[in-house]
């Protein structure tokens, strides 16, 4: 069942979005190598609880973590860990918060300079696309064309792989809401984009083959060519005409530019 949201909730998802972007950007000062995963999980859990959020991750379906981190292969879902970063590793930090009822939900990869042009190049790509799917997010569109407009950018334009078995969603007073919102499909399939709905847009897009696997873990998903995967992860409304994007990178590239030590050369 597809809820749309009122003007207010509206408002109190941007605050959550917001705050999610902020979490995202105290992260990115902090990376570099020998730095460990579980560290910057720490470091994100405490600044989500400093805000008088909640951790919206923590204990959903049972995942004991504040944030997924995803080093190289790792596609999403990766448990925080104790094995150091090391230059060249790249990096995608998922965040979700609770905050006053509502869900707010991020991610982005960095690099870990320095990294191949090729990886770059994912990265790049892999959120361009992003900002491909969230200009379709207006009223009269369909998911297909979100879904078309990703997978038209990554796979079919760059030979990338867009991942079948994780989408995007709905998002609301639960973090995973109707509709699904694949990175793949058909333009003019799927439900009609009503006003006022909030989707998490999040490409994940795989360097060589779309195949991947659960790591030993239950968790982690992992490619399984070994080839990285990059993630970018924005919250939008459904308006007319125009898309209201909720969440913001601009704290996240700021800090990401101020850091020597991750190469933000891409953009
Ligand atoms: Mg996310
Ligand atoms: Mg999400």
């Amino acid at each position: 069942m597809i809820v749309v949201k009122t003007p207010a909730e509206i408002e109190l998802m941007r605050k959550s979005a917001l705050m999610v972007g902020e979490v995202l950007a105290t992260v990115a000062r902090f990376l570099r190598p020998a730095v460990t995963t579980s560290q910057l999980n720490d470091l994100a859990e405490k600044h989500i609880r400093s805000l008088g959020a909640e951790p919206s991750f923590k204990n959903l379906y049972g995942y004991p973590f504040a944030t997924c981190i995803s080093v190289n292969d790792a596609v999403v879902h990766g448990f925080p860990s104790d094995r150091p970063l090391q230059e060249g590793d790249i990096v995608s930090v998922d965040v979700g918060v609770l905050y006053q009822e509502f869900h707010g939900d991020s991610a982005y990869t960095f690099a870990l300079a320095p990294v191949a042009p090729a990886i770059l190049q994912l990265l790049k790509v892999t959120k361009e696309s992003l900002y491909r799917g969230l200009e379709k997010a207006v009223v009269g569109n369909r998911i297909g064309d979100i879904s078309y407009a990703v997978f038209e950018h990554t796979e079919k334009k760059y030979g990338y792989s867009v991942v079948r078995d994780l989408v995007g969603h709905g998002l609301g007073r639960r973090l995973h809401e109707d509709p699904q919102v694949p990175n793949f499909g058909k333009r003019g399939a799927g439900p009609i984009l009503p006003d006022g709905l909030v989707l998490a847009i999040e490409p994940m897009i795989n360097m060589g083959r779309k195949d991947v696997y659960h790591d030993k873990d239950g968790w982690t998903i992992r490619t399984r060519d070994g080839l990285p995967s990059a993630h970018f992860e924005h919250n939008v409304c459904v308006r007319r005409h125009q898309p209201d994007i909720l969440s913001s990178f601009d704290a996240i590239e700021q800090a990401e530019k101020s850091n020597p030590y991750l190469d933000a050369s891409y953009f």
